[in-house]
């Protein structure tokens, strides 16, 4: 079992915070809670193993890199579209309505990532649609 891993004091590398924006510095603290997720499943699944072969141990590694890379992307993909409040119709070019959030799965390079999106009414077109966000694949 890995010692020290638990209670880690991020302080120390946030050194390049003062140039951050607030919005940065939120999204920088739920990369950090994503990946420390991923950490903590890793080490608590190492720590049920009794004798722990490399395989094992890059089969591990290789899960929790997997998990913070979705995450990551999840989280980088909302923030962005979080960015497109207040919404023109990207066929009339009239004002659209905001209509909440809804469940919108998307491929990605580095797997299916679910994400909740601020969707959309036109009034005009009769229609809904999501704000462009980052190209991220195939819309
Ligand atoms: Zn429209």
């Amino acid at each position: 079992m890995l010692s020290g891993a638990k209670g880690v004091n991020y302080a120390e590398h946030t050194r390049e915070e003062g140039t951050m924006t607030s919005d940065d510095k939120a999204l920088k603290g739920r990369m950090m809670v994503g990946a420390e997720e991923a950490i903590n499943q890793l080490l608590a699944e190492m720590g049920e193993k009794e004798d722990l072969k490399l395989s094992d141990i890059e089969r591990l590694v290789r899960v929790a890199g997997e998990q913070v890379m979705e995450r990551f992307t999840a989280q980088l993909v909302e923030a962005g579209a979080q960015e497109a409040e207040g919404c023109i119709c990207p066929v009339c070019g009239g004002e659209a309505r905001y209509k909440g959030q809804k469940v919108r799965d998307l491929i990605t390079e580095t797997g299916e990532v679910r994400l909740e999106r601020a969707y959309y009414y036109c009034p005009h077109c009769r229609k809904g649609f999501f704000p462009p966000g980052p190209t991220v694949g195939p819309e």
